[in-house]
């Protein structure tokens, strides 16, 4: 009997592997004509200055939609856009898409300080990055101070030296460096002082439970302080309540991004929405 549940159980296990490689094959087969395709679209989330309420800037947030599979969440395709190399180029799209953006809303007069892209770690590790968005900027006329781009703590872990040294090269270019998911890698808080971070940004999963969890009040509140303490910007990912949003700024962290101020829009949603929030 314990021998036939052990084989069920083997046998379900095996068709749910199966199930989801034949997932992952089907995915990265239809990612790979993703691009000449169109099928790619940038969404922008509003980050908002607690202190003020002002937008300041917008995270670009990557969206795939497939005549077949739907929508395929970043969380699903990134990582099989990494195992396969295709992130390279799909990343440098998604620079330039967005560069182009933050400079059509500056020629607006619709300013935002910067637009934030995520950079996976396989392209941080990749040596032509810095030509790459140097060469984006230039083609799209954007001041290099305009863009972001976020880190995750897996970036640096493998090789910390040569993530120092990416880093101080984008530093150089005038870009702005933040460290996303901030608290939930393995990064080295010696390492993290020599970095040329300017932002940390407060993973989503110690805020969403701020109102009633006193254990994730206390690593906020010190992950404000030290970022205070180093010369860092703070932003808090995934602010859905006032209640959440009160006490990240009575901790004095600069920033907020979240449902409660706007979930991510498509390019002219958020044009719309800047004209109404930038005002004139
Ligand atoms: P991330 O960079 O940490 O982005 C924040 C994620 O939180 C986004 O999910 C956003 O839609 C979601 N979010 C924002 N506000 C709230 C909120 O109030 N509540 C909740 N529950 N969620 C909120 P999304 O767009 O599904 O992206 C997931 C991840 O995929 C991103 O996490 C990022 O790691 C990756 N990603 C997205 N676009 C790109 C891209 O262009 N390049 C790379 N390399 N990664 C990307
Ligand atoms: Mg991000
Ligand atoms: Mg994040
Ligand atoms: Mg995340």
């Amino acid at each position: 009997r314990a021998k036939q549940s052990g084989r069920n159980r083997f046998g379900f296990f095996t068709a749910d592997l199966e199930a989801r490689t034949a997932r992952a094959l089907q995915i990265e087969n239809a990612l790979r004509r993703a691009l000449e395709r169109n099928q790619f679209e940038l969404h922008y989330q509003p980050q908002v200055s607690l202190a003020t309420r002002q937008v300041v800037g917008a995270e670009a947030l990557l969206r795939w939609k497939h005549p077949e599979l739907g929508m395929v969440s970043p969380a699903e395709f990134i990582p099989v856009a990494e195992s396969s190399g295709m992130i390279v180029a799909i990343g440098e799209w998604v620079l330039n898409t967005a560069v182009h953006d933050a400079k059509r809303w500056l020629d607006l007069q619709l300013p935002l300080r910067a637009v934030s892209v995520n950079l996976s770690a396989v392209q941080f590790r990749h040596p032509q990055l810095p030509e790459m968005v140097t060469r984006c900027l230039q083609q799209a006329g954007l001041p290099a101070r305009r863009l972001e781009l976020e880190l995750t703590e897996g970036a640096a872990v493998d090789d910390p030296a040569a993530a120092l040294a990416m880093m101080d090269q984008l530093h150089d270019r005038g870009v702005r460096l933040s460290m996303d998911d901030f608290g939930t890698g393995y990064s080295s808080l010696s390492y993290l002082k020599r970095f040329q971070i300017y932002k940390l940004k407060i993973d989503q999963s110690f805020v969403r439970d701020l109102d009633d969890d006193a254990n994730d009040r206390a690593i906020v509140s010190a992950i404000i302080r030290m970022a205070q303490a180093l010369g860092m910007q703070t932003t808090a990912e995934g602010v859905e309540t006032d209640g959440q949003l009160e006490f990240l700024r009575a901790q004095g962290c600069d920033e907020g991004q979240g449902y409660l101020f706007s979930r991510p829009l498509a390019a002219d949603a958020f044009e719309a929405y800047l004209r109404e929030h930038l005002g004139r």
